[in-house]
Order: C-alpha cells, then sequence, then structure tokens
C-alpha cells in the first residue's frame, strides 16, 4: 500500500494538470467591446463548450497560422527598392537565426541526422546565388518582397522536385518550408511554432489542426481556447489526454483576445474569463484550492483501492497516450494500463519514414514507466486530416472515407513493417498488444495478423503479441463473429463510430448536433459488439468511455473495461465505485 506522502506527491503532479470546478461568475458576463478606450482592457466572461476538464491561468498566446497565398502582391517602384531589399535582409536573418536555434534543439531530441535538415535550409539561405535572385527578381520585377519569396523559392522548389535522385528532390519540401518561414518573417510573425511557447500560455487559435498539436506541451500550455473544436477534434482529444483544460466553441475568439491578455480557463464548465478583475481572480483562486483538496483526498483512494461497482464487477481503468509524459501521468493517476498508445505524433514529427530501430526506441522510452501492464500500442492511424509529409499521400475528396488507417499501411508495406518488426522487438521487454485502426472487411484484419507472423518468424520470435482490432466502422461492428477469428480483443472507437454511424464528420462545426455518442444507436451498436464478440474481449477508447454520465449504461451493454484520458482516471474509477449496474 502506497503511503499517504506518495500519493500526495502523485496527486501535486497530477492535479497540476486536472483541476476542476465551479462556473465562473455569471455578473461578469459583458457583450461589450473589450477595450475601454483608455487604454485598460475590460473584463469579459466568454462562454463556450467545455472539452478539456480542468482551470488554469495564464497569457494568451493568438494563433494565427499564415496561409502563404494571403500575402498580397503590389508594384514597387524605384524609392521602394531599397526598402524591399532590407525587409529581405531582414528576414533572411530572422530566419537564420531561428534555423540555428531549431538545429540545436532537435539535434539534442531526435539527433544530429534530423537536425542536418535545418542546417542544410540554413546554407540555401547563405548561399550568394539565391540572395543575387532575389534582388534581380525585386529590380527587374520590381514587385514586394514577399512576391520575390514566392516567385524565387517557387522555382527553386521545382528545380529540385524535377531532379532524378529521390533525396534531392524531397528538398522540394525543404524550399517551401523555408519559402513560408520568410513569409511568416515578412508578416512579423516570429513565433508560428506552437513548439516554443513561453510558459503559462493559454493557446488562443481559430482551430488547431493535428500537426499543429503535434508541438502542445504541458510544460508551456497551461490552458486552450479554440473558435471550433468539438469534444471530439484531435485538438480536443490531445488537450484532454494532456490534462490541459481547454474550452472550443467560443465564436469570434481572434477578435476578441489579444496577444498578453490575462486569461482563467474553465474547461469543465466550457467558460473563460479575459482580463479578469480582482474579485474574478479571488473567486478562481478559491475554486482552484477547493478542487485541489477534493482531489487530493480522491487521489489517494485511488491509489489503493481497486476498481469495483458496488455489486461487485470489476472494470479495469486504462489510459489513452500518446507520449512518455502521458505514460507517466496514466501511472500517476492510477491507470491500469494503456489501453490505446497513438502513434501518429511520432510519426507526424519526422521528415522521413522513421526506421524499426528508431521507433522501438521510441515505444522503449515512452512505455517504460508502464513496464509489466497491458499496453495496447495503435498502429499508425492516419490519411484523412493527418498526413505525414514524406508519404506524399494526394489530397482526396473525401478524405475520412478516403485512405486511412489500415488502408494505407495495406499500401505501404515499408510503414507497416517497420512498425511491427518494433511492436515485435519491444515486445520481448513490455507486455504489447498491437491494435488495428479503421478496420472495415476482415482481410484488413488478416493481412496485418500475416505479416506479423512473418516478420515474427524472421526475427525467432515464437509468442506473438495480443492483436486487437479497433471497432470505429458499422462494418466492422457488424462483422465481429468474423473479426473475432483472428484477433485476441476489440476496442471500440467511438469517436469514428459515430461520425461513421452518424454521418456527421467530427471535425465539422456545422454537424455538431448530429455528432451525438451517446445515442441509441451507438450504444446498441456498442451491445451489439460485446454479445458477438463472445470471450473476445472488448473495451472502449473513445471519448465516450470518459463521459461518468454514461457508464452506468455502458456497463449495462456488457462492456467491462475503458480505456481514458491520462487525466479523467482517477474521477472515472471515482464514480465506478459508486455504481450499481442493476442488469447484472
Ligand atoms: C476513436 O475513433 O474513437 C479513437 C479512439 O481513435 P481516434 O480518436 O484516434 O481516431
Ligand atoms: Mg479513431
Amino acid at each position: 500500500m502506497k503511503s499517504l506522502n506518495c500519493a500526495r506527491k502523485t496527486y501535486r503532479n497530477w492535479a497540476r494538470h486536472t483541476k476542476t470546478g465551479s462556473n465562473f461568475d455569471e455578473n461578469t458576463i459583458d457583450t461589450r467591446p473589450i477595450n475601454n478606450g483608455r487604454g485598460r482592457r475590460k473584463m469579459l466572461t466568454l462562454i463556450g463548450k467545455g472539452v478539456s476538464p480542468g482551470m488554469a491561468q495564464g497569457k494568451a498566446f493568438v494563433y494565427k497560422d499564415v496561409l502563404l497565398r494571403d500575402s498580397e502582391l503590389y508594384l514597387i517602384d524605384d524609392t521602394q527598392i531599397d526598402d524591399e531589399k532590407t525587409r529581405v535582409k531582414k528576414a533572411i536573418d530572422d530566419v537564420n537565426k531561428c534555423l540555428t536555434i531549431d538545429a540545436k534543439q532537435i539535434e539534442g531530441k531526435l539527433g544530429k541526422q534530423s537536425a542536418d535538415i535545418f542546417r542544410a535550409q540554413e546554407a540555401i539561405l547563405h548561399d550568394s546565388h539565391v540572395i543575387k535572385e532575389m534582388n534581380r527578381v525585386l529590380e527587374t520585377k520590381m514587385i514586394n518582397a514577399e512576391q520575390v519569396v514566392r516567385t524565387v523559392f517557387r522555382v527553386l522548389a521545382r528545380r529540385f522536385r524535377d531532379m532524378d535522385n529521390e533525396v534531392l528532390r524531397e528538398r522540394g519540401d525543404d524550399i517551401d518550408d523555408l519559402s513560408r518561414r520568410l513569409l511568416l518573417s515578412l508578416a512579423g510573425i516570429h513565433a508560428h511554432s506552437l513548439e516554443k511557447l513561453p510558459a503559462n500560455t493559454v493557446l488562443v487559435a481559430r482551430r488547431l489542426l493535428p500537426s499543429d498539436t503535434v508541438f502542445l506541451s504541458r510544460s508551456s500550455t497551461v490552458g486552450v481556447l479554440a473558435e471550433f473544436a468539438g469534444p471530439t477534434a484531435h485538438a480536443a482529444i490531445l488537450a484532454r489526454e494532456l490534462g490541459i483544460p481547454c474550452v472550443g466553441g467560443i465564436p469570434d475568439l481572434l477578435e476578441t483576445v489579444q496577444a498578453g491578455d490575462v486569461v482563467l480557463v474553465d474547461g469543465t464548465t466550457g467558460s473563460a474569463v479575459i482580463n479578469p478583475n480582482r474579485q474574478a481572480l479571488q473567486k478562481y483562486n478559491k475554486a482552484f484550492d477547493e478542487v485541489g483538496k477534493r482531489r487530493e483526498k480522491m487521489a489517494y483512494v485511488n491509489s489503493v483501492e481497486r476498481t469495483v461497482t458496488l455489486d461487485g464487477i470489476k472494470v479495469p481503468i486504462m489510459a489513452n497516450v500518446r507520449s512518455r509524459e502521458d505514460v507517466e501521468l496514466a501511472m500517476q493517476c492510477g491507470a491500469d494500463g494503456i489501453g490505446l498508445f497513438r502513434t501518429e505524433p511520432f510519426f507526424l514529427s519526422t521528415k522521413h519514414l522513421p526506421s524499426d530501430k528508431s521507433f522501438a526506441t521510441f515505444l522503449r522510452n515512452s512505455l517504460e514507466p508502464a513496464r509489466g501492464r497491458h499496453i495496447d500500442v495503435r498502429l499508425l492511424d492516419i490519411g484523412a486530416d493527418k498526413n505525414p509529409i514524406y508519404l506524399h499521400l494526394p489530397p482526396e475528396p473525401d478524405p475520412f472515407l478516403g485512405r486511412r488507417g489500415v488502408r494505407v499501411l495495406r499500401e505501404y508495406p515499408d510503414l507497416l513493417e517497420a512498425q511491427l518488426r518494433a511492436v515485435l522487438d519491444v515486445s520481448q521487454e513490455f507486455r504489447v498488444g498491437v491494435l488495428i485502426p479503421m478496420v472495415t472487411v476482415e482481410s484488413d484484419v488478416t493481412h496485418v495478423v500475416s505479416r506479423l507472423q512473418k516478420f515474427a518468424a524472421e526475427m525467432g520470435i515464437r509468442s506473438l503479441p495480443r492483436i486487437g482490432a479497433m471497432i470505429e466502422t458499422p462494418a466492422a461492428a457488424l462483422s465481429i463473429a468474423y473479426l473475432r477469428k483472428h484477433v485476441d480483443f476489440f476496442s471500440i472507437g467511438t469517436n469514428d463510430l459515430t461520425q461513421y454511424t452518424m454521418a456527421a464528420g467530427r471535425e465539422n462545426p456545422l454537424v455538431t448536433e448530429y455528432f451525438i455518442d451517446d445515442h441509441p444507436a451507438i450504444l446498441r451498436i456498442i451491445e451489439l459488439v460485446v454479445r458477438e464478440s463472445g470471450t473476445t474481449p472488448v473495451s472502449i477508447c473513445g471519448e465516450l468511455a470518459g463521459r461518468i454520465d454514461i457508464i452506468p449504461k455502458l456497463l449495462l451493454t456488457g462492456i467491462r473495461s475503458l480505456s481514458v484520458a491520462a487525466a479523467l482516471v482517477p474521477d472515472i474509477k471515482f464514480a465506478i465505485r459508486g455504481i450499481e449496474n442493476k442488469a447484472h
């Protein structure tokens, strides 16, 4: 049994990320313009939808992603040539400085090879031919600095892309990236990367894309406010997993909040206060402390007791994670294992297809805190809204109905092989399972199983890791009787299952009222999956599993295992202990 001190330490780490509590004072709601004209910005309460629970206080960082096509074209006259040249030179200097910093940082994180990408970009910016060409285009075409950058770098990128050598062809992307950096610098935006946010930042964004969220970090970002972010948008899921309070669905956010504004976020009730007065701050601090005390008690109870309903049903609570930091948090929160290890951030953060060795190293390092526990590693679920640059997946008319998850893996054997070999390697030390994403037909599963068997034989591994299918499509849910012949377990991904059953895109703000993940249709499908699966275990790892109000209904469907964002584990465990499952 853990000591109280140990539980307290655990709590401190965990509670820092998961404060929940009461709403802000209703009287503070004010829809008048935020600036009172005397320079002091007025307090304002914004109401949205809580998509990741907890309370936070920080300074606003307004994230505006500049699209390259937004930069305007204008002609200049003789008197402006020198000014525009100076702007180009300054942008080059700025970008060079950033590249040097990035190279150092990446070298520390990922090694020299990855850092060389930035060094090669630096070399291009130092190339006298490139600088001469920019000056020539500026003087002959008499166009502004932004258009000079676009013109010169477009030609340069094309030149690389036309080369015979594949490695050099890929340099085209690095040139585009350079062009983007220069344009951002010309627009006066230096910190477009979410990687380098200062401590205590509340990120304010219109919408966050998965590639942006790869860089979110608990050490800097204490809260997120977004105009668009439904509870199952990937950004919202990530915020929840990181234990970062998040409020979505706040209209005109970017027109309302300014960089540097003090922001209070309540992700539980879905509200935020901008530039709070002393009274609002006191109220916030009091709520924060009260919640902290309640949590401290609960974290201790959770660390020493198992999760069993009042009538004796055992319900293991696993965690959804994507990094070592998450796994540490999951263990501190008392998770019984890892029910979903999302691998997309790792594969999206590199410029080249990672080798099986580098993936195995990443897994070993990330999984260490959960050694000895069940850990289900999901194979890469890309396509749709997530595309690693090295695959060059062409755009599709209906990305969510197109090449995604296992469909991509079947088309890119190298990508599948690297992952399976890495998991097989790691399975010699850890209790890992393999989860197949976006299954629709039986051959999606048999294909992966046969590859796994082949690589295991080649590697001399006799006992295969557990293999599971994600049930995220109605087709898979209706094919359990066939699928169960090939797998050891099922994990229901209610986020995608809802989008495909309710025909409502999970990232589409226009149909959120149709995206009902606790709809009777979804609960019936879950019940069907449990019934048809026979003795094959079924768990839920979609966001529905974290809904305390729905858990009694999930238990009635026969579900006996859940996987939720790490920070939610204590609350879920606590709630389950108070449930009596009448149907049992
Ligand atoms: C799901 O679809 O419910 C799921 C867990 O997968 P993801 O949210 O990563 O698509
Ligand atoms: Mg899914």
